[in-house]
């Protein structure tokens, strides 16, 4: 059979391996950790830093195709190994979303909403850009920051000097507190023949800046905004010539949907899909990364609700298995710790 290889080796990594074995391919991941919990899944395993070109060489040339799953691969080693092995996503999708105003830059010129936002390169910068933007604002770092991590949250008054040590003087974006009723995510899949499909939309529950619950379908008054918010999701992919799963965040807000930002992967609110859906974003990601036709994002239930296990809501994990309806997914991190995702645990009612 032939070989994926995939950047990176979390748990995205991990359900991705599984998705690909049982579609018959064998993965190699390439990630700079001994204790990547998606090694476990994968037939080969190269553990290197992203820029050891020599190993990045080697390991492209012992694969059919690659991918990635975590969207803060250095970009610049990435043209050479395209060399070696086709690459999808596109690495522009890559250039794009390690930027968060490049990112928004994109979405605006497609048609999108953003929050008012302003560049912020020194001290001096944030008072200029809190002046144009006013508080409650958030601060994130441009490039890096996932799951709330190089963010730090300004309201009305407060010291900047605080903020602007919080964030370690790192470039940054300051956003304006953009006020919503709901947050959701836009999750497609987009084939080689350029053919878009999109699962339900996911109304997302995000706790301390992280995701923590995700149900399908999503409300009405979410359900209202999601042809807009797919359009803009659809043609960013078009523009990108994207192949593979990407996911848009949005403000469900009362004038409309605010693009948050997007990951050119497969997503934690899209996990529901893997017992939820007719076919997984994991699947569908394949699939699409080989060129094969795509499998049907239909629910497969009347609603799917997924919990996060952050930290030590995993360590109770047995007690989960007590309702025998719950789909639990522990990703092999060993010991718990704040704010980890350890897991997650999904449930199907019909
Ligand atoms: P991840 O990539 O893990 O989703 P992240 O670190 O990139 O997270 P964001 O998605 O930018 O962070 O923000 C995390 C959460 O913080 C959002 O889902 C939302 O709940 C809140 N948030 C972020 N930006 C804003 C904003 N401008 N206004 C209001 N809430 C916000
Ligand atoms: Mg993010
Ligand atoms: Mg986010």
């Amino acid at each position: 059979g032939s070989t994926i290889g995939i950047l990176g080796g979390g748990q995205l990594g991990r359900m991705l391996g599984v998705a690909a074995a049982q579609l018959g391919y064998r993965c190699h991941i390439y990630a700079p950790d001994t204790d990547s919990v998606a090694a476990e899944v994968s037939a080969e395993f190269t553990c290197a830093k992203d820029d050891d070109i020599a190993s990045l060489t080697r390991f492209a040339d012992a694969c059919d195709v690659i991918t990635f799953e975590f969207e803060n691969v250095p970009v610049d080693p990435l043209h050479q190994i395209e060399a070696c092995a086709p690459l999808h996503p596109p690495i522009a999708a890559l250039d794009i979303a390690q930027n968060r105003i490049a990112e928004k830059i994109f979405a605006r010129d497609h048609g999108g909403t953003t929050a008012p936002f302003a560049e912020v390169l020194d001290r001096g910068g944030l008072d200029k850009a809190i002046a144009e933007i006013g508080a409650p604002a958030i601060l994130k770092t441009i490039r890096m920051g996932y799951d709330g991590k190089g963010q730090s949250r300004i309201q009305p008054g407060d010291d900047l000097d605080q903020h602007w040590e919080a964030v370690a003087h790192q470039p940054c974006v300051a956003e304006g507190f953009v006020t919503f009723d709901h947050e959701f995510s836009v999750i497609l899949v987009r084939g080689q023949d350029g053919e878009i499909r999109f699962w339900d939309t996911p109304h997302n529950v995000h706790v301390g800046g992280i995701l923590s619950v995700s149900t399908a379908p999503a409300p009405a008054e979410i359900i209202e905004q999601q042809d807009s918010a797919r359009a803009l999701a659809a043609q960013m992919a078009e523009a990108m010539n994207y192949v593979g799963v990407l996911t848009c965040e949005f403000f469900a807000t009362r004038d409309g949907p605010v693009f948050n930002e997007m990951a050119p992967r497969v997503h934690n609110s899209g996990h529901w899909t893997i017992e939820g859906a007719v076919t997984s974003q994991f699947e569908n990601h394949i699939r699409a990364v080989c060129g094969l036709p795509l499998g049907d994002t239909g629910l497969a239930a009347k609603k799917v609700e997924m919990h996060n296990l952050i930290g030590a809501q995993a360590d109770d994990w047995q007690s989960l298995l007590s309702d025998g309806a719950n789909h639990l997914h522990l990703y092999g991190k060993g010991e718990s710790r704040p704010g980890r995702k350890m897991g997650h645990v999904t449930k199907l009612h019909f």
